[in-house]
């Protein structure tokens, strides 16, 4: 009888968190891909950009004026799609047409004042100042919201068309259906295992190794055994923290050193500036007990095969199941590989 071999046989795994499967078939890479890598043109960005109406001094549509700022600076989103107390819908009478009231805000914040700049392309101290920010920004927003989301969008394939190094961060007054399906299955966990999932599951990838890209004292980053992009990521806390504004100044310190090395290994994987969404999972501000909460950042990335090739969900994805044609180890394995310096301080 012939032994299973994930990288022969297609088989599916499952996401702990999402509570989904998903088809991993890399038969369907027999050799190493040896098309064409194509790496666009790059293009030079000016470090003041006159029209971005995020660079320092510059006027928003709105016609304020921002400050001149060097490293952070944070304002409410001109055009948000959350507001702040708007009227609620009636409450629903029947099961078909449910609707319920949103309360939130938005919120952008820049990295640095510099418009050339990407997180993969500044120093760790340089990092750490955004670290400090996400960390004001989530005291400050938990005061009101149960959930304070901080997450980046880069590059125009994720449809973010401002080249300025910037995040968004926005407060809810309910769990968004991604949080809401974390926390029950981190919840369910916590009652069957007695333990945090995740720290758990950062535990485990630290001793087997093979999914692990980079590793300190502090943090853990792997390609989810159940991962659904190609490259995706997952950094990890490996003691229990339930939220970003908990870490010590060590932790700040090796925080900001895992994800300038892990940006830089993305940028490096297609030589290009690697477009992703990314964000930081923690704990809701609802109240009551969250031990079964984890901290922890997803990095989701579209890129396939180079600079160009992006992965498509789409066909049997929307009406079936996600699938990956490469495993969660052919991947580690891969990024490992790479350079340490950023290819364009070659
Ligand atoms: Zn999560």
């Amino acid at each position: 009888m012939t032994v299973f071999d994930p990288t022969e046989h297609p088989h599916r795994r499952f996401n702990p968190l999402t509570q989904e499967w998903v088809i991993v078939s890399a038969q369907r890479l027999k050799r190493p891909w040896l098309g064409k890598v194509e790496t666009p043109a790059r293009v030079d960005l000016p470090k003041h950009d006159p029209k971005c109406y995020l660079c320092p001094g510059n006027e928003r549509s709105n016609g304020t004026q921002n400050p001149n700022y060097e490293d952070t600076y944070v304002f409410k989103n001109d055009f948000p799609v959350l507001l702040s107390g708007p009227p609620a819908p009636a409450e629903a009478d029947n099961d078909l047409f449910v609707s319920s009231g949103l309360d939130g805000v938005c919120r952008v914040a820049c990295f640095s004042g510099r418009h050339d700049l990407t997180l993969a392309e500044m120093d760790p101290e340089g990092i750490e100042k955004v670290i400090d920010m996400w960390i004001d920004q989530i005291n400050e927003l938990s005061q009101t919201y149960k959930w304070v989301q901080v997450f980046e969008n880069k590059g125009a394939m994720m449809g973010c068309s401002n080249p300025h190094p910037h995040c968004q961060i926005w407060g809810q007054n309910n769990l968004p259906t991604q949080a809401l399906r974390e926390d029950q299955s981190q919840r369910a966990y916590m009652e069957k295992h007695g333990s945090p999932l995740l720290v758990d599951y950062a535990n485990k990838e630290s001793a087997n190794g093979d999914r692990t890209i980079f590793e300190n004292y502090d943090w853990i980053v792997v390609v989810p055994y159940w991962a659904s992009w190609p490259y995706e990521l997952m950094l990890l806390p490996k003691r229990h923290i339930s939220h970003l504004n908990e870490i010590s100044g060590a932790e700040k310190k090796n925080l900001a050193t895992i994800m300038s090395q892990l940006l830089i290994c993305y940028d490096n994987l297609f030589e290009t500036s690697f477009p992703y969404s990314a964000g930081f999972h923690g704990m809701p501000f609802s109240g009551g007990n969250q031990s079964h909460w984890q901290l922890h950042a997803h990095f989701y990335p579209p890129l396939l095969r180079s600079a160009t090739v992006k992965k498509f969900m789409v066909g049997y994805e929307m009406l079936g199941e996600i699938q990956r044609d490469l495993t969660a180890e052919q991947a580690a394995d891969k990024l490992r590989s790479l350079p340490t310096v950023h290819y364009l301080q070659k």
